[in-house]
C-alpha cells in the first residue's frame, strides 16, 4: 500500500512540476495568434503601419485606402495560419462577447473562388443584431447597429477566426456596447490626466489607465455539475446541505493544486499565451475547487478585453478536461464567493506610474497628486461605483457577510494616513521656506517608494490602496470589467480638470507658487474627502453604524444601488465629459435593471421546479418507507409499536411539516412572481422581485436542505455539495 500511494505522489508532484523547455516554449507562444507589431512589420507597408501608431496615440482616422492595406496584410497572415473565416467581434450589454463569423471566402462574378476581406470588411459590420439588448435605443424593426474596428487592441485567430475587436453602435451613433464608454473614459482620462501631470513633467504626452485584473472562479467536475439543474441554469446550486467539512480548515487555499485542475491550467495558460494574454499567477482560493488566475496588467483597454476572452477561452478549454467553470460570485452557500478584484493605476508615455511613490520630493507631490484626487474622486462619486458592480449575482457577495460590504470606503495604510495627516495641516495660502523646506523633508519626502508591506493592508476593503496601484474589489466575478473601470477613469478625469482648475486660479488670482497651490488644493481635498476613508474591519456591523453616520450609502441590492446611475450628479457627469449620453444611460439602466428581474425570475422557476418535482417527489417515497416500515413494526409488536417506531413516525411527521412548507413556499412565490410581473415599469418590477419574490428563496431551501439530512442517501437525486466541491 505505502509504496502505491509514494509512486502516486510521486508522479502527481512530477506532473505538476514545469520543466524549463516547457517555460521557454511558453514565452515563443506569446502572441504568435496576434497580430501585434512583430506581424505588423511582416505585412503591413510603414504606411499603414504609422497610420494605425497614429490611430493607437492619438485617435486618428484611418482611411479606407489604408484600411484595405491593412486588410489585406491581415488576411495573409491569418490564411497563413490557418484561418478560414472572420469576426467582428464586441461586447454586448449582456456581459459575454458576441461574434458573427463570415468566411473569407467568396465567389467572384465569374464563378471562380477568391478570398476576399477588404477594407469595408476590417473597418465596418452590420451584424444581424437586432436581438442584442438595447434598452430601447435602437428599434428592433429596424436592427440598424453596426460593428467598426477598434485599432487600439490587436486582431488575434481564435481557433480558425481572425477576431477584430470592435465597438458596436446603433446607426444613431448611440453605444450599444462596453466598449464605446470605456474607450471615450480612457480619453477623458488622458487628456485631465496629462494636463495635471505637465505640472510635474512637461514631456509627458499622453497618460494610460492600466488594468490588472485577478480572475477568481470554481472549477467542478463536468458530467456532476450537469446533474445540477440549478447550476445548469443560474450557474450557482439554490439549494444543497452545507457538506460537513466546508473550508474552514483553510487546508486547500495553502495547499497544493490538484493535478486535474494544474493540467487544465496549463492547457488554459498556453491557449492565453497564443493569445497575448500575459497570464502570469495561479494559485488555490479560500473555498474548497475555488482557484485564481491573474495577468501581467496592461493598458485598461485591452486588458478588459483580455478579461472578457480569458472568460470565453476558460469556459472552452475547461470543457476539453470534463470540467465546468463557475463564473458565478456565490455558487455555493456558507462557503467563499469570487470576485474580480481590479488593479488600477496610471502609467506615462515617459514609463511613470503616477501611483508610484519616487525618490525625490517633487515625484511625490506628483504620487500625492495623483493619489488624494482618486481618494477625492472616489468620496465624491462613491455611489456610482457601487452602482458599477451591482449585479443580481454579485448582491449576494456584497455586504452579504462575505468580501467587501456593499458601502465603498477607501483603504490607504498607517504611513500614508499619517502623511495625510501632516499635510492637513498645510498653511492657507504662501506656504514658508521654513514650512515648506519641512513639508519636503520630513513628510513628502519620507514615503518610501515601494509601500508593500503586506502587514499593512486591509483585505476587507472594497477599494484599497496596494503600494503603487487602487485595488477595487468588489467587481463581481461575472462582470465586463469596463463598466467599473469606466466609471472610475470618468470620475477621476472629472476630479483632476477640477483640481487643474482651482490649481491654475490660485495661481492666476492669489499668485502662489506652483506647489504652493498644490499643497492648498490637496490640503482642501484631504479634509473634503475624509469620510470615505477607513482603516478598520469593514466586515464588522460597527462599519456599517459608522458609515451610515459619516453619509456613505449602503446599497446592499441591484435595485437600489442602479439608482444612483439616473441622478442628476451622474447624468451631469457623463454628460459633460462625453462618456454616455442621457438617452444612453436611461438605455443601459433599463438593460440590467431587466436584466436583474430575468436573472432572479430564471432563479425563482427553476428553485420552483427543483423543489417540487425532484425533492417533494424523492421525500415522499422515502416517507413511504418509512410508513411501510412502521406498518411492519405494528405487525410485530402490535400495541407495543409506538414505542418501537417512535424515531420513524417523527420523521414521517417532521417529512410532512416540510414538504408543506415547501409547498406553501412556492404557492406564494409564484403568486409573488405573477404579481410582480403585471407592473408595467421595470424598475417597479425589479424592486418587487428583489423585495417580494426573492426572499422565498431561502425560506424554501431552508426545508429543501433539511430534507436532504433526513432522506435516503441513496435516493437523493441532488449531487450533494461534498460531492460538488471535494471530487479532484
Ligand atoms: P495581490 O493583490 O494578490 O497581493 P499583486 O500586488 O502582486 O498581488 O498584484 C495583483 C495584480 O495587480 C496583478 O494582477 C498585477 O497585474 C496588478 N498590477 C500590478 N501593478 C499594476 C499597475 N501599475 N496597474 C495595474 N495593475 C497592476
Ligand atoms: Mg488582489
Amino acid at each position: 500500500m505505502a509504496t502505491l500511494r509514494f509512486q502516486a505522489l510521486h508522479d502527481a508532484q512530477h506532473r505538476s512540476m514545469q520543466t524549463i523547455e516547457e517555460i521557454q516554449r511558453r514565452s515563443a507562444l506569446f502572441n504568435s495568434n496576434v497580430f501585434d507589431q512583430q506581424k505588423m512589420e511582416q505585412y503591413l507597408t510603414r504606411e499603414a503601419r504609422e497610420a494605425i501608431h497614429n490611430a493607437i496615440e492619438k485617435g486618428a482616422n484611418i482611411d479606407r485606402k489604408i484600411a484595405d492595406q491593412i486588410a489585406i496584410g491581415m488576411k495573409e497572415w491569418a490564411i497563413g495560419k490557418g484561418a478560414t473565416h472572420y469576426t467582428h467581434w464586441f461586447q454586448p450589454l449582456t456581459g459575454s462577447t458576441a461574434e458573427k463569423h463570415d468566411a473569407f471566402f467568396e465567389t467572384s462574378s465569374d464563378g471562380s473562388a477568391i478570398e476576399k476581406f477588404g477594407g469595408n470588411q476590417l473597418a465596418q459590420q452590420e451584424p444581424d443584431a437586432s436581438s442584442f439588448p438595447h434598452g430601447g435605443i435602437r428599434n428592433t424593426f429596424e436592427a440598424r447597429g453596426y460593428t467598426a474596428w477598434d485599432p487600439t487592441s490587436p486582431a488575434f485567430i481564435y481557433g480558425t477566426t481572425l477576431c477584430i475587436p470592435t465597438v458596436f453602435v446603433a446607426y444613431t451613433g448611440e453605444a450599444l456596447d462596453n466598449k464605446t464608454p470605456l474607450l471615450r473614459s480612457l480619453q477623458c482620462l488622458d487628456t485631465a490626466a496629462t494636463a495635471v501631470a505637465k505640472y510635474f513633467d512637461k514631456n509627458v504626452t499622453k497618460v494610460y489607465a492600466t488594468l490588472g485584473w485577478e480572475q477568481e472562479y470554481f472549477l467542478i467536475d463536468k458530467s456532476l455539475a450537469a446533474s445540477r439543474p440549478d447550476l445548469m441554469m443560474a450557474g450557482r446550486t439554490l439549494l444543497g446541505h452545507a457538506s460537513a467539512k466546508g473550508q474552514q480548515l483553510d487546508d486547500h487555499y495553502f495547499g497544493s493544486i490538484p493535478t486535474r485542475v494544474l493540467n487544465y491550467m496549463r492547457d488554459l495558460e498556453q491557449e492565453c499565451m497564443l493569445l497575448g494574454i500575459p497570464v502570469k499567477t495561479r494559485h488555490n482560493e479560500v473555498a474548497p475547487n475555488q482557484f485564481e488566475l491573474a495577468p501581467i496588467f496592461e493598458e485598461a483597454n485591452l486588458a478588459v478585453d483580455h478579461n472578457s476572452l480569458l472568460m470565453d477561452v476558460m469556459d472552452k478549454v475547461a470543457d476539453r478536461h470534463q470540467f465546468k467553470v463557475l463564473f458565478h460570485e456565490k455558487p455555493f452557500a456558507g462557503i467563499n464567493g469570487s470576485g474580480k478584484h481590479n488593479n488600477w493605476s496610471l502609467a506615462t508615455s515617459t514609463g511613470v506610474n503616477l501611483l508610484s511613490p519616487g525618490s525625490t520630493p517633487m515625484k511625490n507631490l506628483q504620487f500625492l497628486t495623483f493619489f488624494i484626487n482618486t481618494i477625492k474622486a472616489v468620496h465624491d462619486y462613491e455611489e456610482l461605483i457601487r452602482a458599477s458592480i451591482a449585479s443580481a449575482s454579485n448582491d449576494h457577495r456584497l455586504g452579504a457577510n462575505e468580501a467587501p460590504p456593499a458601502i465603498i470606503s477607501v483603504f490607504i495604510g498607517s504611513q500614508l494616513t499619517h502623511v495625510l495627516d501632516e499635510l492637513e495641516k498645510v498653511t492657507d495660502g504662501k506656504l514658508s521656506p521654513q514650512e515648506k523646506t519641512e513639508l519636503k523633508l520630513n513628510v513628502v519626502g519620507k514615503i518610501p517608494e515601494i509601500l508593500l508591506d503586506n502587514t499593512d493592508r486591509n483585505r476587507t476593503s472594497p477599494f484599497a490602496f496596494t503600494g503603487n496601484k487602487f485595488e477595487l474589489r468588489a467587481v463581481g466575478s461575472t462582470a465586463n470589467c469596463a463598466n467599473p473601470m469606466t466609471v472610475l477613469n470618468a470620475i477621476v478625469a472629472r476630479q483632476l480638470m477640477d483640481f487643474k482648475n482651482e490649481v491654475d486660479g490660485l495661481i492666476d488670482t492669489k499668485k502662489l507658487k506652483k506647489d504652493d497651490a498644490i499643497f492648498n488644493v490637496l490640503r482642501e481635498y484631504i479634509k473634503q474627502s475624509k469620510t470615505i476613508r477607513f482603516e478598520g474591519d469593514g466586515y464588522g456591523e460597527a462599519w456599517e453604524k459608522e458609515a451610515k453616520k459619516r453619509g456613505l450609502s449602503n446599497h446592499k441590492t441591484t435595485p437600489e444601488a442602479l439608482k444612483a446611475n439616473l441622478s442628476k450628479k451622474a447624468v451631469t457627469l457623463f454628460e459633460e465629459l462625453e462618456i454616455l449620453t442621457p438617452t444612453e444611460i436611461q438605455a443601459r439602466y433599463e438593460i440590467q435593471i431587466e436584466e436583474y428581474t430575468m436573472k432572479v425570475q430564471i432563479e425563482g422557476r427553476v428553485l420552483g421546479d427543483i423543489a417540487r418535482n425532484h425533492v417533494i417527489p424523492t421525500a415522499i417515497k422515502y416517507q413511504n418507507l418509512l410508513i411501510d416500515n412502521v406498518k411492519g413494526l405494528k405487525e410485530i409488536y402490535e400495541a407495543d409499536f409506538k414505542k418501537v417506531a417512535k424515531e420513524q413516525i417523527q420523521l414521517i411527521e417532521d417529512i410532512s411539516i416540510h414538504i408543506s412548507k415547501i409547498n406553501q413556499g412556492i404557492n406564494e412565490m409564484t403568486q409573488a412572481r405573477k404579481d410582480a410581473n403585471k407592473l408595467k415599469s421595470a424598475e417597479k418590477k425589479a424592486f418587487a422581485y428583489c423585495n417580494t419574490v426573492k426572499p422565498y428563496f431561502d425560506e424554501i431551501r431552508y426545508h429543501c436542505d433539511k430534507l436532504e439530512l433526513m432522506v435516503d442517501d441513496e435516493i437523493w437525486p441532488l449531487t450533494k455539495y461534498r460531492e460538488l466541491l471535494f471530487t479532484k
